[in-house]
């Protein structure tokens, strides 16, 4: 099959191209049609796009199209929250960069040191990094930022949530003055304003889902609900006519993801679990069946889900709390995504309320109580 070189009205060279088709991304979404000309033509771009709307692309497609392959030097820097949207973000840049010949390194923290230094041995061009461990390996002279020529702020409202503000100043100190920065937020509150005026020049303002198109984002709502009532809340809600087509449970542990999948079979529901100690291969074709939409409701640890690809759902519920706000961000993420409608569902009982004051805290008026199903 011929490979198109037009991504909508973007013109792609071939290895991209072929990568794009390999993806099955077959036209641009509303903010990589925006972003990409911006970021080719060298603008600072500041973007308001939530997860799912294809924001990674966005800037992905152009930096693995600009790396100068034959040189060693670190040239795109970009800056993430959570080890998690790090990972998600290499790997994404990876495919995109694959018949370029593009090495794309991330670096979190949780990893051993060792590791990265490892896979720093080799020369990388795109280094996907949370602050604190990238600092780490700047203070270590393990990476050298001097040659970047676009730094990228990716959820930059929640890494300033997380307080991640000095760092980043300390990093971007580090890079050339002459760089290209673009800047991705959900949210566009006073402090990101700052920030954005603080590091980027005469950036372009792009926003996805005015009026006409709104993006729909994540819904989220909790029900306060006794511990041991949890069950009976989620069967109801699982019945209610029209309301779940697919819901993603998370459970903290093996054990509680093994009970409640036994609990929901023995009422009837199709449900499966996944968790850490199944094989790779019962993992996979869990997750197939639950893609192909042959299976309603998958329970899962966090730990099983992180590694996975697992599709977009209608619902995902938090039937025993995340245990940190990042954990929350990456659950709340499997749902509403390119556009699609999803909610995320909260159990909040008697021992959780300070991981709800938390959530509160970070999103504010959008958490709806409600009343008991
Ligand atoms: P993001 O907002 O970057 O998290 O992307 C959301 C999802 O959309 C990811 O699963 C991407 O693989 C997918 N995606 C991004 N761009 C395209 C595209 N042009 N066509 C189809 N899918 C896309």
């Amino acid at each position: 099959m011929p490979i198109s070189l037009n991504f909508g009205e973007i013109t792609v060279s071939a290895p991209v191209a072929r990568s794009l088709a390999a993806m099955g991304y077959g036209e641009p979404t509303p903010i990589q049609a925006e972003v990409i000309p911006l970021v080719k033509s060298g603008q600072d771009v500041v973007g308001q796009a939530q997860t799912g709307t294809g924001k990674t692309a966005s800037f992905g497609i152009p930096l693995v199209e600009m790396v100068d392959t034959r040189s060693p030097d670190i040239q795109a820097l970009i800056l993430t929250p959570t080890r998690e949207l790090s990972m998600q973000v290499r790997d994404e840049i990876l495919r995109l960069g694959e018949y370029r010949g593009v090495k794309t390194v991330a670096i979190y923290g949780g990893q051993s040191m060792n590791k990265q230094l490892t896979a720093l041995d080799r020369p990388s061009h795109i280094i996907v990094a949370t602050p604190g461990r990238l600092m780490d390996h700047m203070e270590r002279g393990t990476i050298r930022l001097n040659e970047v020529k676009t730094a990228v702020l990716d959820e930059a409202d929640q890494m300033l949530d997380i307080g991640f503000a000095p760092d980043i100043a300390y990093i971007l100190r580090r890079t050339p003055r002459s760089r290209q920065t673009l800047l991705f937020s959900a949210t566009m509150p006073g402090p990101i304003r700052s920030l954005a005026h603080r590091y980027l020049r005469n950036p372009e303002w792009i926003r996805v889902g005015g009026e006409a198109e709104p993006v729909k984002e994540v819904r989220q709502v909790y029900y306060e609900v006794a511990e041991r009532d949890r069950t009976r809340l989620l069967g109801n809600l699982l019945k209610a006519p029209d309301s779940i087509t697919q819901a993603l449970i998370f459970r903290r542990t093996k054990v509680g993801v093994d009970k409640l999948e036994r609990n929901l079979r023995r009422s009837g529901f199709d449900a499966q679990a996944i968790h850490g100690d199944m094989t790779q291969s019962q993992r996979n074709s869990v997750i197939k069946r639950f893609r192909a939409k042959e299976l309603r409701i998958l329970v899962a640890t966090n730990v099983a889900s992180r590694g996975l690809d697992i599709p977009a759902v209608s619902h995902v519920i938090n039937y025993d709390v995340p245990d940190n706000l990042e954990e929350y961000v990456h659950r709340i993420g499997r749902t509403a995504r390119m556009g699609r409608p999803g909610t995320a569902i909260i159990f909040v009982s008697e021992w959780d309320f300070d991981t709800l004051d938390l959530i509160q805290s970070h999103v504010g008026n959008q958490l709806e109580r409600m009343a008991p199903a």
